[in-house]
């Protein structure tokens, strides 16, 4: 392993369909399709802050990525290409082999070809910055601001599983060894349903998808919408194997924990046979979980018709 290039060309630099330039060139170039906007989105993840620096880094390729792609789902996107940007203090092949493989999986899954990138040595930590590009119809581009009154409120998977896996991880829940087990695959490969999140441009009306958690995110769309939103906790699809722990906790998790890569969107009632049918072809879980309001603010009730407060604020770096 000489130099950067020899890294590179060792690990980065598989080929991209035809119809791209990849890898090489000073510049990637990919074809956007007549009449399509380009969606593009990128996020960084910091070792110590995102990660764990002992991740499994297979686990830590895919999800570089997944978090992107969950982007693109939310804006009811199709994948086109990615660029992953990578700060490393040191060259590790057996690392860099198995981070290559979970990122390069993932890609060939999405049909989202790696195109570029860069790559610097660090002074300690592990820094990646993935962007994605995707395409979109413009006028079914789903955007936050696009919720209306007396829209359904969806969420599609499940909640509460990774922030339980995290906590248990930075030792803030009580150790239990078979709850880490069963959670932690939620954390560290997250299933952000991309196929799904495509088909919704044009049927759902606003849509995000869960980072921070559900009640903070969902607050993004209600405030850029100009609404608000009655949500029911019952609906709520708790993971289920959170079913061991105290319901205080679960229901902590499902509010506001985050690291979902779940998609949180509004539709008109019209569109609900059309949202189960999608989702049933995807096999993938939907549940409506309240509606959008002309009152301003966010109430959830609880099963006996309480609400429920203070709602969890959810993450927020600067916080
Ligand atoms: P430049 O100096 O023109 O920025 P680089 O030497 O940084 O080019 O990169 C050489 C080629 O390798 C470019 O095509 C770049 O996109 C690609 N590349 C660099 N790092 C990565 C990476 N981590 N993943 C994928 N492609 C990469
Ligand atoms: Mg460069």
């Amino acid at each position: 392993m000489g130099n950067e290039f020899d890294l590179i060309a060792t690990y980065f630099s598989r080929p991209a369909p035809p119809q791209f330039l990849g890898v090489g060139d000073d510049c990637a170039l990919l074809p956007v399709a007549p009449g399509m906007q380009l969606a593009t989105s990128t996020d960084l993840l910091i070792e110590g802050r995102h990660f764990f620096a002992d991740v499994d880094p297979r686990a830590l390729g895919h999800k570089a990525l997944a978090v992107n792609l969950s982007d693109l789902a939310a804006m009811g996107a199709q994948p086109l290409a990615c660029l992953l940007g990578l700060s490393i203090p040191r060259v590790e092949p057996a690392w860099l082999k198995a981070f290559s493989e979970g990122f390069y999986a993932l890609a060939d899954a999405a049909s989202c070809p790696l195109i570029g990138g860069d790559t610097t040595r660090s002074h300690s930590d592990v820094l990646i910055s993935v962007t994605v590009f995707g395409q979109v119809d413009a006028r079914y581009a789903l955007r936050r601001n696009a919720a209306k009154v007396g829209d359904d409120v969806w969420v599609t998977g499940t909640l509460g599983a990774a922030d339980v896996a995290l906590r248990l991880m930075l030792n803030t829940l009580a150790p239990d060894p078979a709850l880490l087990e069963a959670t932690r695959p939620f954390l560290e490969w997250p299933q952000p349903p991309l196929e799904f999140g495509r088909k919704l441009a044009g049927v759902a009306n606003a849509a995000l998808d869960i980072s921070d958690g559900l009640v903070q995110d969902l607050g993004h769309i209600l405030k850029a919408s100009g609404c608000g939103a009655d949500l029911d906790y019952a609906a709520m699809p708790a993971d289920p194997v959170l079913q061991s722990l105290p319901p205080a906790i679960v229901q902590e998790a499902v509010l506001g924990g985050g690291d979902v890569y779940q998609l949180c969107f509004t539709a008109l009632p019209a569109r609900r046979e059309q949202i189960l049918a999608l989702a049933r072809q995807g096999a993938l879980r939907v549940s409506r979980i309240g509606c959008i309001t002309a009152q301003p603010g966010l109430r959830v009730k609880d099963a006996a018709g309480q609400l429920i407060h203070p709602l969890p604020v959810g993450f927020d770096h600067f916080g």
